[in-house]
């Protein structure tokens, strides 16, 4: 199909400094969990970007000198000419399609801590560092030769930078994360000699170092600068206001202005907090202060509003990460009128919670992020099916939809059967939940992928028990018939079920998301710790009860940091008029109160209750599974090789968790039996000599 009209606009080309976009979609820098220690995961992950027709790509942050970084956190480096090759490798998978290759300079000043290297951190004034993790440790004021030294780093890590062959140079002063920034800013710049005080002096490090960029690398390769639009600390920071006065005092200094929003939490909101287009009202107008083009983000999935940004004069190029994680192959979807197969990211910030977390990322959406190296797993492609003809899906959820679309893909026939009277599983259900209607782009996308192929046949309102799946004769089957949340009080606190007085009506997530929902006095013990707490502490407001929120936790909704709304959820809760009991235990349920008791001193606590709510865990819905193990010595007759278990039905996780299981089901499903082998590959770094 040719592609619409209507999206030729996004295809223009864009000069950048020397160098030139092939359209506007521009991969902002974005995290991944892999870094330097997975550094051929990294580059296929960003080789499929450049197979999907982004005109930009980046990399993630890249620590440009050894004196500032972030450990734990795991980015790139660049420290000396060693670190030359696998980003050599990086930027040469990013131009396989004539996309432009970006590298993001990092110099973390006050953000980092230094706990790896050891050296006493360097940033315009002498403060505490900012992280995450608010380390114990200070930062010494850089004196002028600091400075000088400073911007010797930037112009050999550019020198670098160019000889490992990337386009584009972005030097990083947004989220709080880049030393460009800290100088800008009243708040961490308090200097008092020519670097600080004014706006025209607290730009002079900035300005130098864009110069000498240009007299550097300038002739070969873009400048870019990305700044944070306002750094939501008020007057004192970097604010909306000055960042205008900043563009228009330097209108031409870089090649290209990349705005970002805030810290990195306000920039990449989750769909609960933030819509797309999120940052509309702070970037508006900026690009009339500059001739040169200006990037900015906002979760953009839909072309429409991508050329709207353009169209208004807003935005000169879309940048995206999320987006363009949950579906790598976005700008050619729109390019071949495929507008359709956009696999849209739902804001739930998974990818972040790998960065977050050390490990490696996943997405909800795209269960090949990260796995192109290290699995071989084409975000588009499925290889070949195998000797068997056909699976039979039991269940719906994110496990069963995406496993049967994968099957589909590879060739098999696949039914699939649900139970229930719609798709989507727990999807469906949590979609319904205050903030959450995203999330139902996870049922959406696969359903109607499954609708528009002819080899799967799929059942609603089909409860399947182990005599029907014996009866149907299918050579496979996908058992993916999920959880269900427990009412006994069992997670964490309590490994056995807990003391609870017969009278109490206790609710269970399930109760709620099928509209059975109390009101009154209303104590929600949350031991689960991710969103489901919080969002159904919300619900319950919003009904009409009155809400204690009781958790062992220091935080509401803990696991959250990982995706960059806790803070966010507790300001709601807050101003819901939720009662947020922190460090507290439910040590038993009582017939009209609880009782409460201190994680530390175990103190106890009666909390008036007209029902209780229990956000604890789930139990895997397998008996299908079981029944159907139980009759191993039928399958043969049956013709049936084989009988998986996945995703919440075999151990239940967070969404991403399913859409991977079912995702890895269908790759795997004929595939050779590796025994004992590691089921993916790793990079094991070099034993250097002794
Ligand atoms: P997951 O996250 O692992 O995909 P979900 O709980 O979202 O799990 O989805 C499981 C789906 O399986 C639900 O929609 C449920 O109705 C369906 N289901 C459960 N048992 C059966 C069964 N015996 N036959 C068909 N569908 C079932
Ligand atoms: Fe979007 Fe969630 Fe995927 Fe991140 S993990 S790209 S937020 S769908």
């Amino acid at each position: 199909m040719a592609r619409d009209p209507r999206y030729d606009v996004l295809f223009e080309p864009v000069k950048i400094g020397p160098v030139t976009a092939k359209n506007r979609f521009y991969q902002v820098p974005h995290c991944n969990g892999g870094g330097y220690r997975d550094p051929s995961a990294v580059a296929a992950m960003r080789g499929s970007k450049a197979e999907g027709g982004w005109g930009v790509i980046f990399t993630e942050q890249c620590e440009m000198h050894h004196s500032s970084e972030i450990t734990p956190y795991i980015e790139l480096r660049l420290w000396d000419d060693d670190d030359i090759p696998q980003l050599a490798k990086m930027a040469g998978r990013m131009k396989e399609y004539g996309g432009l290759a970006g590298i993001q300079l990092a110099y973390s000043g006050i953000n980092g801590p230094n706990l790896y290297t050891k050296e006493v951190p360097l940033a315009p004034s002498a403060l505490p560092i900012r992280t995450f993790t608010n380390d114990p440790v200070q930062a010494r004021a850089m004196d002028k030769q600091d400075i000088a030294d400073l911007r010797r780093w930037f112009v050999n890590a550019m020198k670098r930078s160019r000889t490992a062959g990337f386009d584009l140079v972005c030097l990083y002063g947004a989220h709080g994360f880049g030393v460009f920034q800290h100088f800008l800013s009243r708040a961490t710049n308090q200097r008092t000699d020519e670097y600080g005080g004014s706006l025209e002096n607290r730009a002079r490090f900035v300005r130098e170092v864009v110069e000498e960029a240009h007299n550097t690398i300038g002739d070969t390769m873009g400048i870019t600068l990305r700044l944070s639009l306002d750094e939501m600390i008020g007057d004192l920071g970097f604010a909306n206001s000055e960042v205008r006065d900043f563009v228009e005092m330097h209108k031409d200094l870089p090649d290209l202005w990349d705005l970002a929003h805030g810290a990195w939490e306000d920039c990449s909101g989750p769909s609960r907090f933030k819509d797309e287009a999120a940052q509309q009202e702070l970037v508006a107008g900026i690009k009339a202060l500059t001739s040169k083009p200006v990037v900015g983000v906002g979760r953009f999935t839909s072309p429409d509003v991508m050329v709207r940004q353009i169209n208004s004069g807003t935005l000169d190029l879309i940048g995206c990460a999320r987006p363009s994680i949950a579906d790598p192959f976005l700008p050619k979807k729109v390019e071949e009128g495929r507008i359709e197969d956009i696999r849209e990211c739902i804001g739930c910030n998974i990818c972040i919670t790998g960065d977050m977390t050390m490990s490696i990322s996943r997405c909800t959406q795209n269960p090949t992020f990260m796995e192109e190296w290290r699995k071989g797993w084409h975000p588009e492609r499925m290889q070949d099916k195998g000797a068997s003809r056909n699976v039979l899906v039991v269940g719906a959820g994110p496990a069963g939809l995406e496993a049967a679309h994968a099957l589909a893909k590879r060739g098999y026939d696949v039914a699939l059967a649900e139970a229930g009277s719609e798709f989507g599983g727990r999807v469906a259900l949590e979609s319904k939940l205050p903030g959450l209607a995203a999330w139902g782009r996870v049922r959406d996308y696969r359903e109607y992928q499954l609708s528009q192929m002819g080899n799967v046949e799929t059942y609603l309102n089909s409860e399947l028990g182990a005599g029907d799946v014996l009866e149907f004769g299918f050579e496979h089957i996908a058992i993916a018939t999920g959880s269900t949340w427990r009412r006994d009080g069992v997670a964490r606190q309590h490994v056995v079920p807990m003391e609870i007085d017969d009278g109490m009506p206790v609710y269970t997530p399930d109760d709620l998301m099928a509209g059975n929902v109390p009101s009154g006095d209303v104590v929600l013990f949350d031991d689960d710790h991710y969103y489901m707490g919080g969002v159904l502490a919300e619900l319950l407001v919003k009904s009409g009860a009155a809400v204690t929120l009781v958790t062992p936790c220091a935080y509401v909704s803990d696991w959250t940091n990982n995706t960059l709304e806790q803070a966010a959820i507790h300001k709601r809760l807050v101003e819901l008029g939720v009662n947020i009991q922190l460090n507290r235990g439910l040590k038993s349920v009582a017939g009209d109160h609880v009782v409460a008791d201190c994680i530390y001193t175990g103190r106890t606590e009666t909390l008036p209750a007209a029902s209780v709510v229990l956000v604890t865990c789930r139990v895997p819905e397998d008996g299908l599974w079981r029944d159907l193990e139980t009759r191993r010595p039928d399958w043969a007759d049956a013709g049936i090789k084989s009988v998986k278990v996945i995703g919440d039905a075999q151990a239940p996780g967070p969404i991403a968790w399913a859409t991977y299981a079912g995702h890895r089901y269908a790759r795997e499903l004929d595939m050779p039996d590796i025994g004992d082998a590691i089921p993916f590959r790793r990079e094991i770094a070099r034993l250097a000599p002794d």
